[in-house]
């Protein structure tokens, strides 16, 4: 058989990380690696009763086919919901996706020819980056600092990057890094991609995830030319299983969204959307991400803390004011893969770092989540780490 596949394919392999990540699933490994909210936060028995109320009251809506927009009680909220960002949008302004995910997918369809070039954080969410790759692109990758992109790099690759088409972003507890940007970088983006004429793709699945500060103003909230692209989730805040995204975008932009969903899957669930609007009717969501973030700055303390007290100095990690993730960085000599496979022989797993550079290099760097591992296993699992970490460094 000698079946021809596109050549969008040659761009898609399966990731030898993800092989290795396999093996995080085995119940006696403290897997610090996914990015998996915690489980057993989830609302399962108000669940029960919404589902319920959905199938007795609006049955035989939540299982027919529906209008590719989305359910519009549901885009109401929604478009109430980012006013915590600095951002004011109508019902009409909103498409609800299958997760966010379909929201970076659908971008790349949207804006990207083989060869156009997708500007984005050195490093990147890994999602993303293969969601573009599908069709066909190159990235550019802008220099970071703790304060995520650094303003004077990206204007010099924008004055010298022709091919650009997309600037894509993480401003808020950015995955893999953690790190927040400040408003100023913030404002500066949207004046950069006015004067270069590009669109931003802005996604922000982990803001409202803050444990400490001001939420800063969203990207979307400075932007005067209708070319921020804003991507939101209830995959962090509530559950990902409902698979409930979406895109808030100018209405010429949001329209492409709304031609493109309805030929990739016409709409997302009736049931998921309505099973989140009656659950948004019934039950204090904010409450809900308070319990959430309680939870969430114990185990980050808990991990930074520990991490202070038994990773050997050279080592250096971030400090994330919410969100999931801490990033750590090793002497440049390592590389974390290596690493990986001593700390899974400790039974510990993380996610090396080098795939979040869609360019390669910066092997010497690796992905932490604090959220989905219960406090004991966390202590644990970073003080193995610490040793596994003190025998590379011959300590
Ligand atoms: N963007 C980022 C930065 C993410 O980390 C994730 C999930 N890990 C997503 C988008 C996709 O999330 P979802 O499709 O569940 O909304």
């Amino acid at each position: 058989m000698a079946i021809q596949f596109a050549k969008r394919m040659e761009g898609i392999k399966a990731s030898e990380i993800r092989e290795l990540l396999k093996l995080t699933t085995r119940p006696e490994i403290i897997s610090f690696a996914g990015g998996l909210p915690a489980p057993e936060l989830f609302p399962i028995e108000e669940m029960k009763k919404v589902t319920l109320k959905v199938l007795e009251e609006q049955g035989k809506q939540a299982l027919q086919y529906s209008t590719t927009e989305g359910h519009q009680p549901l885009r109401q909220k929604v478009a109430k919901s980012m006013a915590i960002f600095g951002i004011q949008a109508e019902a009409d302004d909103i498409l609800i996706t299958s997760g966010s995910q379909q929201g970076l997918d659908f971008s790349g369809k949207i804006f990207l020819n083989p060869g156009d070039v997708v500007v984005c954080e050195s490093p990147s969410y890994l999602g993303a980056l293969n969601a573009f790759k599908a069709y066909e692109c190159e990235f550019v990758e802008v220099p970071t600092d703790d304060h995520g992109m650094i303003m004077d790099e990206l204007e010099k690759v924008l004055a010298n990057t022709p091919q650009a088409r997309m600037i894509y972003v993480i401003p808020d507890f950015q995955n893999p890094t953690g790190r927040t940007w400040p408003v100023e970088r913030r404002k500066r983006l949207v004046e950069l991609a006015n004067k270069y004429d590009l669109p931003i793709v802005e996604d922000n699945p982990y803001g409202q995830l803050r444990f400490e500060g001001e939420i800063p103003p969203s990207i979307k909230s400075f932007d005067t030319e209708g070319r921020v692209i804003y991507l939101g989730t209830y995959s962090k805040t509530f559950c990902p299983g409902l698979r409930i995204g979406w895109v808030f975008a100018s209405p010429e932009i949001l329209n492409k969204y709304i031609m493109v969903k309805q030929g990739a899957d016409l709409q997302a669930s009736s049931i998921s959307q309505r099973e989140l609007d009656t659950f948004l009717d019934m039950y204090n969501l904010d409450e809900h991400v308070e319990k959430i973030k309680n939870i969430y700055r114990k185990r980050r303390d808990l991990m930074i803390n520990t991490m202070k007290e038994v990773f050997p100095k050279e080592v250096k990690f971030t400090y994330p004011e919410g969100g999931l993730f801490t990033w750590v960085e090793l002497p440049e000599h390592m590389n974390a893969r290596d690493l990986m496979v001593k700390a899974l022989e400790k039974n510990v797993a993380f996610v090396p770092g080098g795939s979040f550079f869609p360019n390669g290099g910066h092997e010497n760097t690796f992905r932490m989540n604090y959220s989905n591992m219960p406090e004991d296993k966390i202590v644990e699992g970073i003080k193995r780490l610490g040793e596994v970490l003190k025998e590379a460094l011959n300590k």
